[in-house]
C-alpha cells in the first residue's frame, strides 16, 4: 500500500491524534522520557498483566493447595483457558493450542512427535537464518535418533544474508524430506513468508511442517484454517507482553489429534484419569495430549490477562497500526538518514514484513550503545543490525519521529565514536 508521509513533527502529532490504538499506550507502564523500542524481544508491562498476576498470587495466598480446584477449575486447566483466548489471534480451534514451556522445549516436542524418519523420507529443511535455539534443537532430534546431522540436516541459504526466496524454500521439498522447520518472520530482517503457499508446497510432498512464530503472534494476524500447518510454536515474551519468561505454546492441527507425543508428562493424561495415577499414560485426544507438568501458574497469569486486551482491540487493528507506523519510520529514514549510510534490510511490501524494522549500518554496534544512553531503548543483532520495533500498543508517532532524529544526530555529531567496539553481553 502507498502511503503518503510528511516529515515534520507535526505530522507525527498528526497522526497520533487520529491513531485508534493511541489511548491503548496508557495500558503499560511507560518510562518517562525513555523510548522502549525493543518490544520484540521483550514487551513491556502493563497493567493489565500486573492485575492478571496479582490476582492469581492471590488466589494462591489465600487458598493453598486449593488454587487447584478454585473458579471451576480455572487453573487446573489453565492451558484450556488460555487457548480459548490465544486461538482468535491464530484464527485456529482453541482445541488446537497448548499453553506450554518455551519455544525450546515445544520445537523439543514437536520434533519428538512428529518426526518420523524412514529409510527414504528422513531429511529435515530448516534455513541459515533462523534464531540458533531452532538449529540447536532440530540437531538435537537428530542426533537423538542416530542418524548424522550432516546427511539429515538441509539448510535453506539465502542469497542477500537478510531475506529467503520462497522459490528455494519450495525447491528444497523432496521426496525425501520428512520435516520443514521455518520462521514466520526472520528474527532479523522481519521478512514475513507466506504461510500458506509454503505449507500446501510442503504438503504436496508429504512433507510434515512447523512454523515458529517468535516474531509474528501478537504483531501479525495469523489464519490457521486457511493455512493448515502441521504445528507451530511461539514464546508470549515480545509481541505478546506476558512477561520475562512468559509461558510459551504449542499448535497441532487437528487431523493430527490422536498422534502419540513424543515426550509424556501426566499433564498430557485425560483429566478424567489423571489424579488415579496409573503408570498408563491415557493421553488426551487434542493439543493438550502434549502437556508435560504441572502449569506454570504465575507465569501464565499476566498472559491470561493480556490477552483479553487483544481481544478487546482486534489483531486486524493492531497489523493496520503497526504496519503504518512501520511505513512512517521507513519514510523518515528514506528522507533523513540514508544520506548518512543508514539503510532498511527489511522487505518494504506490507504482505512481506512482519512489526519491525531492520536498519543497518555500517556503525550499528556503535550505534545502537549511543542510542541507549541518550534513552532509546533498540536492539542490536551481529553484524549491523538495528532493530526497532514501534509496536502498536504502546509507540507513538511522535516517538519515532523523535527516535529519527537521535539517530541522524548521532552521526552528525560522531556521537558513536566516543564508544569501543568491544562487544558485551546482551543488547
Ligand atoms: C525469541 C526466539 C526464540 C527464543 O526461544 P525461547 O525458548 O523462548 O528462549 C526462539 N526462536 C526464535 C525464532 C525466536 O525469535
Amino acid at each position: 500500500m502507498k502511503r503518503l508521509f510528511e516529515t515534520d513533527r507535526e505530522f507525527a502529532k498528526r497522526l497520533d491524534a487520529e491513531d485508534p490504538l493511541f489511548k491503548i499506550r496508557d495500558h503499560f507502564y511507560i518510562t518517562e522520557g525513555e523510548l522502549y523500542m525493543d518490544g520484540n524481544s521483550l514487551g513491556l508491562c502493563s497493567k493489565d498483566a500486573e492485575r492478571g498476576l496479582l490476582e492469581a498470587f492471590d488466589v494462591w495466598k489465600h487458598e493453598g493447595i486449593k488454587i487447584w480446584g478454585t473458579q471451576n477449575g480455572r487453573f487446573f486447566n489453565y492451558s484450556r483457558r488460555i487457548a480459548e483466548k490465544l486461538a482468535p489471534l491464530l484464527n485456529a480451534d482453541s482445541d488446537e493450542i497448548a499453553i506450554m514451556g518455551s519455544i525450546t522445549s515445544n520445537i523439543h516436542q514437536a520434533l519428538a512427535t512428529f518426526y518420523k524418519p524412514t529409510t527414504t523420507k528422513y531429511k529435515i529443511v530448516v534455513d541459515a537464518l533462523n534464531f540458533p535455539t531452532d538449529i540447536y534443537a532440530t540437531k538435537s532430534i537428530i542426533e537423538l535418533l542416530g542418524y548424522r546431522v550432516d546427511e539429515t540436516l538441509i539448510t535453506i541459504q539465502s542469497e542477500d544474508g537478510r531475506t529467503l526466496d520462497v522459490e528455494t524454500i519450495i525447491g528444497t521439498f523432496k521426496e525425501d524430506v520428512a520435516l520443514v522447520l521455518l520462521p514466520a518472520v526472520l528474527y532479523r530482517s522481519a521478512q514475513l513468508l507466506d504461510l500458506k503457499k509454503i505449507t500446501d508446497a510442503a504438503h504436496e510432498k508429504g512433507i510434515i511442517i512447523g512454523w515458529d512464530l517468535a516474531h509474528s503472534i501478537g504483531a501479525v494476524p495469523h489464519d490457521f484454517k486457511a493455512a493448515k500447518p502441521d504445528f507451530a510454536v511461539w514464546c508470549s515474551y515480545k509481541y505478546l507482553n506476558g512477561g520475562p519468561g512468559a509461558v510459551a505454546g504449542l499448535y497441532i492441527n487437528r487431523k493430527h489429534f490422536g498422534i502419540s507425543a513424543g515426550l509424556k508428562g501426566w499433564f498430557g493424561n485425560q483429566d478424567d484419569t489423571q489424579f488415579l495415577l496409573s503408570h498408563d499414560f491415557e493421553q488426551d485426544h487434542d493439543a493438550n495430549g502434549l502437556l508435560l507438568g504441572t502449569p506454570h501458574i504465575l507465569s501464565m497469569a499476566p498472559l491470561d490477562a493480556m490477552l483479553d486486551l487483544f481481544n478487546v482491540i482486534g489483531m486486524d487493528a493492531i497489523r493496520e497500526k503497526s504496519l503504518n507506523i512501520t511505513a512512517y519510520l521507513m519514510s523518515l529514514v528514506d528522507s533523513k538518514l540514508t544520506a548518512l549510510g543508514y539503510t532498511i534490510g527489511n522487505p518494504r511490501a506490507d504482505h512481506q514484513r512482519g512489526g519491525h524494522v531492520c536498519l543497518e549500518h555500517p556503525e550499528g554496534y556503535r550505534i545502537s550503545l549511543a542510542l541507549r544512553d541518550l534513552n532509546i531503548i533498540p536492539d542490536y543483532r551481529e553484524p549491523n543490525v538495528i532493530r526497532l520495533a514501534p509496536v502498536a500498543l504502546y509507540v507513538s508517532y511522535e516517538e519515532v519521529y523523535h527516535l529519527v532524529e537521535i539517530l541522524e544526530k548521532i552521526i552528525i555529531e560522531k556521537i558513536y565514536e566516543s564508544y569501543s567496539l568491544k562487544r558485551v553481553t546482551v543488547l
